[in-house]
């Protein structure tokens, strides 16, 4: 079958690949960071609800929404479908079952939700937050990824501001890279190593952003230029379990990092990820947010290795993002 929804894994490095034959339809990236679409034109727009698949979920429940949930109209993944997994000589496969899901995150046809009050972020995340809880209800659904891209060439088809949840039936190599790693520091030291890490760079100062009840720091070797984690400060395995004012405290650490980053490198396009604890895999894990400016090409470099090869140390990013 080459139509229809499969998860396929790469038999060489473990990757699990979406694919999906009704995404051909979706509407492509623009090639320049600038609005693609008109409010007049935008599916996203207050008024355009019947633009888009029904609402599942909203804030507030009544009266006019300020974020709104949906399933995603080129969806990768759908829980309607029937679960499985064969496999073809060497090629692992699995159905496309899971969840995809689009949250328009603010009213305004606004170019970024930094430019608009924190509020508009903090409903936003509280609403991501609901429908991540309510996915895990789905006993088929191995691991919930919660993203933003701001940008076309962060991948965004759609301007207007809106995050995704994607419910895999599997989970992702990175995800099991990350797990392995923490439940190994969690077994050997007793403790999670991103608390480790916050307490170090708490401590040590130069790559620490902004401190808080959700810290903000440039990582130690960043994936790109002026890569920026949100971790909680007190263990917290899965952000859909997070509570009210923890959803906040992160909502205004997003808000005030992609605030700072658009200041300091021109308004670029970027990518939030959350990362959070499987369903069958929390030990030592605690949920946190990577902020990915797209200001470098991913090339042969980082294709051959998985690393990356850049300019920018954290301590200077670091230095530069905490600047008011
Ligand atoms: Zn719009």
């Amino acid at each position: 079958v080459t139509h229809g929804r499969e998860v396929r894994r790469d038999p060489t490095t473990g990757a699990w690949v979406v694919l999906s034959s009704e995404r051909v339809a979706r509407p492509l990236p623009a090639r320049r960071d600038e609005p693609v679409t008109a409010p007049q034109d935008c599916p996203f727009c207050p008024g355009h609800e019947g633009a888009t698949p029904p609402t599942i979920a909203r804030l507030p429940a009544a009266g006019a929404w300020v974020a709104r949930a949906f399933a995603n109209k080129y969806p990768g993944l759908r829980v309607e479908e029937a679960a499985g997994a064969d496999g073809w000589g060497p090629h692992g496969r699995v159905r496309g079952v899971g969840a995809h899901e689009v949250i328009v995150e603010c009213r305004e046809h606004a170019r970024s939700l930094h430019d608009l009050p924190v509020e508009r972020t903090e409903a936003a995340l509280l609403l991501a937050r609901d429908r991540m809880a309510d996915l895990w209800q789905d006993r088929r659904i191995a691991a919930l990824h919660w993203f933003r891209n701001r940008g076309a060439s962060a991948g965004a088809s759609q301007s207007h501001p809106h995050a995704q949840i994607v419910g895999m039936p599997v989970v992702a190599e990175l995800l099991a890279t990350v797990c392995d790693h923490l439940a190994e520091h969690h077994a050997r030291t007793g403790r999670e190593l991103l608390g480790d890490l916050v307490d170090h760079e708490r401590r040590e100062g130069t790559r620490l952003v902004r401190d808080g009840d959700v810290v903000a720091l440039c990582p130690w070797a960043p994936a790109s230029p002026f890569e920026v984690w949100l971790i909680p400060a007190a263990p917290s395995p899965r952000f859909s379990e997070a509570s009210d004012a923890l959803v906040i405290a992160l909502a205004r650490a997003l808000h005030e990092t992609t605030r700072r980053i658009a200041r300091e490198l021109g308004d670029p396009a970027y990518n939030a990820v959350l990362f959070e604890a499987p369903r069958h895999a929390s030990a030592g894990f605690r949920w946190h947010v990577r902020v990915r400016p797209r200001v470098t090409a991913l090339a042969g470099f980082e294709l051959a290795t998985g690393g990356a090869m850049h300019h920018a140390f954290p301590e200077e990013a670091a230095r530069v993002l905490r600047a008011d």
